[in-house]
């Protein structure tokens, strides 16, 4: 899932303008999954923002509306209706979700009231870890599963570095070793040989590196 984090209440303050209807629109997929931007956020930002424009007479009529999906258009018409009621638009959605309003809605201005951080899952109760950075070049299955683009903290093809201690990244010691994992995983799968490779340089060219990516399905395209 796409994991993002609130801004906090002053950031979102400094951000929004004076004497304005603000809608505070949360998505229901991935930010909701994270507990960054779905309808209880929405609540609890909603909240924050009227007893803020109250106690600092900052003219804020706010209301609240969450979609399933703000980065898809079949959703963001459930949000026409409440968006031109208003002047502006927060967005609890991640990146894409804020981007899809705004080019949906080209005279509203659309804020992101989260930050987006990365691609990642629930890895125990409240701690969501990164997995993935889309590179666009998926070389999982030589790794047992285990990216080490982005797990392992200088992204080495060829590891590990040597500087690990125990099972720890000498990077980021809160963290596991990525290669570590990779060698306990090669073994259990039985298919340590593969650390015998020596892998040559990856391809970037696939990866953000490369400029925007676009996806086309000419089978899909009428
Ligand atoms: S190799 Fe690339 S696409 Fe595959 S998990 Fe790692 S970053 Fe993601
Ligand atoms: S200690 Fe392991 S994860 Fe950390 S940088 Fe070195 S090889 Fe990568």
């Amino acid at each position: 899932m796409i994991v993002a984090e609130r801004k906090s209440i002053p950031e979102l303050l400094d951000m929004l303008p004076n004497d304005s209807k603000i809608l505070v629109l949360g998505c229901g997929t991935c930010v909701t999954v994270c507990l960054a931007g779905g309808e209880r956020e929405v609540s609890i930002i909603s909240s924050a923002l009227r007893i803020a424009s109250k106690a600092r007479g900052l003219g804020y009529e706010v209301s609240e509306l969450t979609i399933e999906r703000q980065c898809d258009n079949v959703f963001i018409e459930q949000a026409i209706e409440a968006i031109e009621k208003v002047d502006v638009v927060l967005s609890l959605g991640c990146g894409a979700g804020v981007q899809a309003i705004a080019e949906r809605f080209l005279k509203k201005p659309v804020y992101a009231g989260l930050n987006t951080k990365f691609l990642g899952i629930l890895e125990e109760r409240g701690v969501w870890t990164e997995k993935c950075s889309q590179c666009g070049s998926c070389v999982l299955h030589e790794y047992g599963g285990i990216c080490p683009v982005t797990r392992c903290a200088k992204h080495l093809l060829n590891g590990p570095c040597g500087g690990s201690r125990e099972d720890r990244c000498e990077v980021r010691p809160d963290r596991p070793c990525a290669w570590q994992l990779i060698y306990h995983r090669l073994k259990n799968i039985g298919q340590l040989e593969r650390l015998e490779k020596i892998e040559p340089p990856k391809q970037w060219s696939a990866s953000l590196s490369g400029g925007p990516r676009v996806i086309i399905r000419e089978d899909h395209r009428i």
